[in-house]
């Protein structure tokens, strides 16, 4: 049985893995400052004796004791959320980072797994995306503030471990979906599923040609688990995705199909925002061979299980 800190630990990907690490029997302590995270998410887990909730902001530094691991997740990581307050999401990736590093000294120097993203490859010019690639991100667009903000995260926690040693790990997550998305955070599996269930027209961005790879949340946490607790001390970093890659076309027809009741019309709601990225797809080739990981949900068996969710949520 481990101490283990998740640092947004009532947003989406938080709580799913708060449930997770509960559930191996560790004692857990949640921090988020509620910006994205939500308290209902994490309600159920509140009588039990083994979680602890702190409500404070990364970007503040936190003194704590008696923790031997960390995970890192604090961000707010829907465009929408990141882009609201551009500023706060800077401040959550790099002084949230560099916060969470002093603190694993401060404890002697314990595991920080920091959730890194598929955006540090911005619009990448190669598909799909290896570690190795460099990648194609505009340091001054809207998006910036959490892709330059994560590569610089990505760069201090590499600084960390060559000046002090500190045991890294850095996973890049590719597009998530699952139960315990917030419904109003404006990522595109959310709104499709819930514009489906309201009967509203599902909205297409752009012409609808531009592709993402979905994973379903639980092929994401145990990939985190093998990633924090693998045996070779290995750094990363490490894309952790589905690479099976859909157009969002594509994506808006099979929620219509796995909601065959609604009467949803699919429209192309409005232009492409700046930036957005025309393909993703992650190379996942070295988390197979390292981690012996690899997702197992597909696409349409998950976003029946997500369509279940939020139909308790609207
Ligand atoms: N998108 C869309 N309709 C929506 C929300 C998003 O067509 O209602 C598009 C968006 O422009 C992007 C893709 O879906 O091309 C994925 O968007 P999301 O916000 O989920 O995440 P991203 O991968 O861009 O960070």
């Amino acid at each position: 049985m481990k101490t283990i800190l998740v640092t947004g630990g009532a947003g989406f990907i938080g709580t799913n893995l708060c449930r997770y690490l509960l559930n191996q029997g560790n004692h857990l302590i949640c921090l988020d400052n509620l910006y994205s995270g939500r308290e209902i998410n994490i309600s159920n887990f509140k009588s039990n004796p083994n979680f602890k909730f702190i409500h404070h902001d990364i970007t503040q530094p936190i003194d704590l004791t008696g923790i031997d691991q960390i995970y890192n997740l604090a961000c707010p990581a829907s465009p929408p959320a990141y882009q609201k307050n551009p500023i706060q999401t800077w401040k959550s990736s790099v002084f949230g980072i560099y916060n969470i590093l002093e603190l694993a000294r401060k404890n002697g120097n314990i595991p920080v797994l920091h959730t890194s993203t598929s955006e540090v490859y911005g619009d990448p010019t190669e598909s799909p995306q290896k570690e190795s690639y460099r990648g194609n991100v505009n340091p001054i667009g809207i998006r910036s503030c959490y892709d330059e903000g994560k590569r610089a995260a990505e760069s201090l926690l590499f600084d960390y471990f060559r000046q002090y040693q500190t045991p890294i790990r850095v996973v890049r997550i590719f597009n998530t979906y699952g139960p315990y998305m917030d419904p109003l955070d404006g990522r595109v599996v959310s709104n499709f599923i819930v514009q489906a269930l309201k009967n509203e027209d599902i909205t297409i961005y752009g012409d609808g040609s531009q592709t993402r790879s979905f994973q379903y949340i639980d092929d994401l946490i145990f990939g985190l688990d093998k990633m924090m607790n693998n045996s070779q001390d290995f750094l990363g970093p490490i894309n952790i995705g589905n690479p099976n890659e859909f157009t969002i076309n594509q994506l808006a027809n099979i929620v219509k199909k796995l909601i065959p009741q609604s009467s949803s019309k699919i429209i192309q709601a409005q232009e492409l925002p700046q930036d957005d990225p025309k393909q993703r797809c992650p190379d996942i080739s070295l988390a197979k061979k390292i981690l012996n990981w690899e997702p197992l949900t597909n696409l349409e068996t998950g976003i029946i299980k997500t369509i279940e969710y939020f139909k308790t949520q609207i």
